[in-house]
């Protein structure tokens, strides 16, 4: 059998058992079928070979994203970005110039803003949106995606006022009685979904996510999820039209009402596993806390920056054992998101409990995030073997944060050295958008730990560029039940590849994230290039 494309005079970095690294490999149509060097390689080829020259570049397995919200990343890019702006002023004028652009009655959405690095230090007000229009609702997310502000019309076309209640696990944010149009998880995530896009425009939105994922390198995503059960069809339909281009690996779960979407799906018939290589049923998840910035993620102890404060549930424990509890029974991997450490302990409490009432082996049930574990958390991680699935680009992206909001609590933030030291598999993903979806910025951060403005973010939990490659390849193939067909370059195992601009076992740490994708490849194909055609032949 003769090679339908080759690769030669690489890095090849083929995250095997024994992470080795050779010079070449030769694929078969969508499938790698030798591994080694130039010389053996080239031998394979024939006058229909297509060689590609990488000249000392490395060619790794494609990136998988352990937890990334495509459908979220995709719809963020058709509204406001509020990513980088300074002050409150910038953020009305960049969502005037959306209404300028929009009929009076349609919504105006925003995200991205961070109050922390506007001029103000504050959230901005429905007084504030009210400025904007009073004609168009405009909604505003936080960077976090667990906070938003709205305006007055957004507030009556959702029919809520002062007399309103709290939701469970959200608030309406309160100041003498009047609502400020500040939105806290629950209520944040319900009108969300009461403004939420059109099924085109999110089709739209996940064709746009694709193509920047592929053109970071990723072949696999692990969706995270979306608003409501339409989200998963549509991601269906976006992955059968191949306007996604990625290998899905879909959570089943809502970021509105999860506890209801998972009794649902679980209720239906179907289980972790149904579909095939491209997309696939993942865990059953459902949302523990708040987010780690807000901060709003549940924690055991008061927030070092607020005494009054430790965060939000969205769920009681009886009521997480419950329903993660009958997935586990009828044969769901199981996950849920936690970032503080009373939510981490909670879902380890759920795992045991369904354990203990239905032991099953092989289960590989997960944490999202699980952003704040302890070392009596990570023993228990360790003796239930479960996988946690953590965002080390988040150490960059909010490091400063949570130096004041947790302060010493920050060396048990995302414990990847612990994590190795205690032979627990852990995958990484990006959580995009809520932070950048580059892997190769998670995989620099996860090695230096470095926050934005600089300051070292738990200097005992920094690990090597090796495991960091480890864990965003192979480990999130295991955490799909998949390391069977992809996540390292051996034969016989898809031809999923990316190719980066130089080596990256020799790149300077601090440069990793600076390293860029010469070529994507998907299933044998060559869906993204940079090379230029002398490499490719
Ligand atoms: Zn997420």
């Amino acid at each position: 059998m003769k090679a339908t494309k080759a690769f030669i005079n690489g890095e090849i970095v083929t995250v095997d058992t024994g992470f080795s690294v050779c010079e070449a490999v030769a694929i078969y149509e969508n499938r790698i079928l030798s591994v080694g060097t130039s010389k053996e390689i080239l031998s394979l080829a024939d006058g229909n070979t297509e060689m590609i020259d990488l000249e000392g570049r490395s060619l790794l397995p494609g990136f998988i994203d352990a937890h990334a919200h495509l459908e979220l990343y995709g719809t963020n890019k058709l509204g406001v970005n509020g990513k980088d702006v300074k002050n409150i002023k910038e953020l009305q004028e960049k969502l005037m110039e959306a209404a300028n652009t929009t009929l009076a009655g349609n919504w105006i959405r925003g995200w991205g803003y961070n109050q922390n690095n506007l001029a103000e230090g504050r959230h901005p007000t429905r007084w504030d949106l009210d400025k904007v229009s009073t004609e168009h609702p405009i909604i505003v997310v936080r960077t976090c995606g667990h906070i938003s502000c709205v305006n007055s019309k957004a507030l009556e076309l959702a029919g809520i006022d002062a007399t309103t209640e709290d939701p469970v696990g959200g608030k309406y944010v309160r100041e003498s009685g009047e609502l400020t149009g500040l939105l806290l998880e629950a209520a944040h995530m319900n009108l969300v979904l009461f403004a939420n896009y059109s099924e085109k425009e999110i089709l739209k939105g996940l064709e746009l996510a694709s193509q920047d994922f592929l053109e970071k390198g990723i072949t696999s995503v692990h969706d995270a999820g979306g608003y409501g059960p339409d989200h998963i069809r549509y991601l269906q339909k976006a992955v059968q039209s191949k306007n996604v281009k990625q290998r899905v690996y879909t959570l089943y779960g809502s970021l509105h009402d999860s506890p209801g979407m998972v009794e649902k799906g679980v209720g239906s018939g179907i289980m972790t596993g149904l579909g095939n290589d491209w997309f696939k049923v993942g865990p059953a998840k459902v949302f523990i806390d708040g987010s780690s910035s807000g901060p709003t993620a549940k924690t055991r102890e008061p927030y070092t920056s607020n005494p009054n404060e430790s965060g939000i549930l969205y769920l009681d424990q009886n009521e997480l054992n419950h329903r993660l509890g009958k997935a586990h029974e009828l044969g769901w991997q199981i996950t849920a998101h936690a970032i503080g450490d009373e939510a981490v302990e909670m879902m380890i409490e759920a795992i045991q409990t369904a354990l203990e009432h239905h032991p099953r082996t092989n289960h590989r049930h997960r944490i999202e995030h699980s952003g704040m574990t302890p070392p009596d958390l990570i023993q228990k991680i360790r003796e239930l073997e479960i996988i946690p699935i953590p965002n080390p680009a988040f150490l960059y992206e909010f490091g400063d944060g949570y130096i004041k909001d947790y302060g010493e609590r920050i060396h048990t933030m995302f414990p990847l050295k612990s994590f190795i030291d205690n032979e627990i598999i852990f995958a990484l993903g990006s959580d995009s958008p809520i932070t950048t979806v580059n892997p190769l910025h998670g995989i620099q951060t996860a090695v230096d730990r470095l926050s934005k403005s600089g300051q070292l973010v738990g200097d005992t939990q920094n690990v090597a560029v090796h495991e960091a490659i480890k864990a965003y390849t192979w480990s999130g193939a295991y955490a799909s039940f998949e390391e069977d067909i992809k996540g390292s370059v051996e034969v016989g195992k898809l031809a999923d590849f990316v190719v980066l601009n130089e080596s990256i076992l020799n790149c300077d740490p601090s440069r990793l994230k600076d390293i860029q994708v010469e070529m994507t490849i998907l299933d044998g194909n060559i869906e993204v290039s940079y090379l230029t055609k002398e490499d490719v032949k």
